[in-house]
């Protein structure tokens, strides 16, 4: 499956600003965007027109980078919000905020997005209990996700959950980090999602 291989730190310093790509690296001084917040490249300090369009697209590469999703797949989140009743920007955020793998890292059982689709892929998750390997499958309202019974204490998600430990949830996510099992209690509102997206931009660009 087509993913974007750009090195996670770069695609914070292209967007100037943290898009917590890379787990607990994030919170230390070694951040890219502590030391080098300036975007990548020989002309990376240099003054850039920022143009509407430019402004749009950036907050549209932006919620991409965070939901790991390139552009076809990006375009038919799009086109399903437009499609719903309500706001399409907090529609597009709402369905990506409900995918399998998001999910897992919010539940506090990956440390990072890459690291939660991997889990995902690799067959560690459970949806209602029956084995869900794909990162992009819609939880709904009342949806059990559980980590598979033998893959509960690998390293990687005993690293997770000990970091996630203390730390506020996500609201619409119910979370035993203990028995690694999260609980869809209600659909995430543009209220549950603290990321720095401005989605109307992204709805103005795919308007035009
Ligand atoms: Fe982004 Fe994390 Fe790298 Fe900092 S350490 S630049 S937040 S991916």
């Amino acid at each position: 499956m087509a993913r974007n291989l750009e090195p996670s730190c770069k695609q914070c310093r292209r967007e100037g600003g943290k898009l917590f790509l890379k787990g607990t690296r994030c919170e230390t001084d070694k951040c890219a965007i502590e030391r080098r917040n300036y975007p990548p490249g020989e002309h990376g300090r240099g003054r850039v027109k920022e143009t509407e369009y430019l402004l749009q697209l950036r907050e549209k590469q932006k919620a991409k980078r965070i939901y790991g999703v390139l552009e076809r797949q990006f375009r038919r989140y799009y086109a399903k919000a437009s499609r719903q009743p309500g706001i399409t920007g907090e529609n597009l955020l709402a369905l990506l905020e409900r995918r399998l793998d998001n999910v897992l890292l919010r539940a506090g059982f990956a440390l990072s997005p890459k690291d939660a689709r991997q889990l995902v892929r690799h067959g560690h998750t459970r949806v209602n209990g029956r084995k869900v390997d794909i990162p992009s499958f819609e939880v709904k309202e009342g949806d059990v996700i559980e980590i598979k019974e033998k893959s509960k204490d690998i390293t990687r998600i005993l690293q997770a959950v000990r970091f996630a430990e203390g730390r506020p949830g996500s609201t619409w996510l119910k979370v035993d980090l203990e028995k690694r099992r999260a609980e869809v209690t209600s659909l995430p509102k543009r209220e549950d999602i603290e990321l720095p997206i401005k989605e109307s931009l992204i709805v103005e660009l795919y308007s035009k």
